[in-house]
């Protein structure tokens, strides 16, 4: 068989520790064989990333904008502790945070579904993917702690020195505040990445907001959304047949706890935050969570939600079997080269990209899975792999299938 051309680089990401073995594995196994694959390798493994002062991590996001895809392996966030491990001249910068602010995006989670790892809520039969807006509110909020009796305001001073003024609270007593913001331009490029989304997904839009309550600082939000909706995308998304639906945050959850799933909820960052962790827990696992930065100027990074799995690293290097997950990761790779796929014409890359997910999702669902998958599966006769066994036994069942 002849393997499948790319014309355009994908930007490639490698990363750190089980995660970085993992991505050697599957390039070797899955997608080596298979593709005359055609990457802009950058080495965001921590070692390099201290020797290029971190300027590797920059060039990759550059590159993301030249190409407008990448796909992105777990990369270590330094702590205190990784300073001293890796010897670090600084405690560089969460990569995915420098690649953020360089792309501006959104970031979608969705979970990956198979037949015996049941999701806990019994009706949800399809995804629900979170995207979450990644700036301001309470995350950038100013508190205070108040002592006693006094009056607290909300001052502006526009530039020409004016001033404009809104009372708090005149407090009697002891109490606290909190100050938070947000941005025109921020939620409007969430707005758009949202919406793109949902057009390349063929998936409804759900957003929620407390605007009722809230109805200068929410209700902007449900405004902005609106208003873009509105001169943008209508059109679009009722030739698409799908739909972009509004409603209070409270009816949002009692209606995703009712329904069957298929739909990406738009939420704001402290709701994302917390509703992402309830979606990924409820749906199974976090190695089964893929992740996706989406641009408002349309460059896709792809990458698996989970971390670097340090402890299965230590035991790699220990010598030790490992059974890590890499269904996460392989989805990186395939949402990238799908999207690759989709955007240079190219309907083999597409077309392979669609037949490695389906032998990932029917290996698990033939009883062959990770230890992680085997704790939570419902099926009865489950073959518990190492890592690479796992790989192995998917690029056995992708062959039956090329
Ligand atoms: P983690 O790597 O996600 O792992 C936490 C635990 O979850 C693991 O110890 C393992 O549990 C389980 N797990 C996660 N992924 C798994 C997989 N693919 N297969 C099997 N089990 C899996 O989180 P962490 O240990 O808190 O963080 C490790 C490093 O990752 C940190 O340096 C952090 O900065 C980095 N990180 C990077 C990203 C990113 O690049 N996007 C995201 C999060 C964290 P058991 O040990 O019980 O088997
Ligand atoms: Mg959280």
């Amino acid at each position: 068989m002849d393997k499948i051309k790319m014309t355009t680089p994908l930007v490639e990401m490698d990363g750190d520790e089980m995660t970085r073995i993992l991505w050697k594995m599957i390039k070797d196994e899955l997608l080596l064989p298979f593709i005359d694959l055609n990457t802009e390798y950058y080495d965001l493994g921590l070692e390099h990333r201290n020797a290029t002062d971190d300027q590797v991590t920059v060039d990759s996001a550059l590159a993301t904008k030249k190409y407008g895809v990448a796909v992105k392996c777990a990369t270590i966030t330094p702590n205190a502790a990784r300073v001293k491990e890796y010897d670090l001249k600084e405690m560089w910068k969460s990569p995915n945070g420098t690649i953020r602010a360089i792309l501006d995006g959104t970031v979608f989670r969705a979970p990956i579904v198979v037949k015996g790892i049941e999701p806990n809520v019994k009706t949800w039969k399809k995804p629900i993917t979170i995207a979450r807006h990644a700036y301001g509110d309470v995350y950038k909020g100013t508190e205070m702690k108040i002592p006693g009796p006094g009056k607290v305001e909300l001052v502006y001073t526009a530039e020409d020195g004016s001033e404009t003024r809104e009372l708090i609270h005149n407090f009697t007593g002891a109490g606290i505040v909190q100050g938070m913001h947000n941005l025109s331009d921020s939620i409007s490029s969430f707005a758009h990445s949202c919406f793109k989304y949902a057009l390349d997904t063929k998936q409804d839009l759900w957003f929620a907001t407390k605007d009722t309550i809230s109805k200068k600082y929410d209700h902007t939000f449900k405004d902005i959304f609106q208003d873009i909706y509105d001169a943008d995308y209508k059109e679009a998304f009722e030739a698409a047949g799908i739909e972009y639906f509004y409603t209070l945050i409270d009816d949002a959850v009692a209606r995703v706890m009712k329904s069957e799933g298929g739909y990406i909820w738009a939420c704001k960052n402290y709701d994302g935050d917390v509703m992402s962790d309830m979606i990924s827990s409820a749906f199974g696992s976090l190695a089964m969570m893929t992740s996706v930065l989406v641009s408002p100027d349309g460059y896709y990074e792809y990458e698996a939600a989970h971390g670097t799995v340090q402890r299965h690293y230590y035991k790699y290097l220990n010598g030790e079997e490992t059974s890590t997950n890499s269904v996460a990761t392989i989805f990186a790779w395939t949402g990238a080269l799908r999207k690759r796929g989709e955007l240079d014409g190219n309907a083999a890359l597409a077309e392979f990209a669609d037949k490695l997910e389906k032998a990932t999702i029917d290996t698990i669902e033939s009883g062959k899975m990770t230890r992680d998958l085997s704790l939570l599966t419902t099926l009865e006769d489950v073959t518990i792999l190492n890592s690479e066994d796992f790989i192995k036994a998917i690029r056995e069942t992708l062959e039956k299938s090329l």
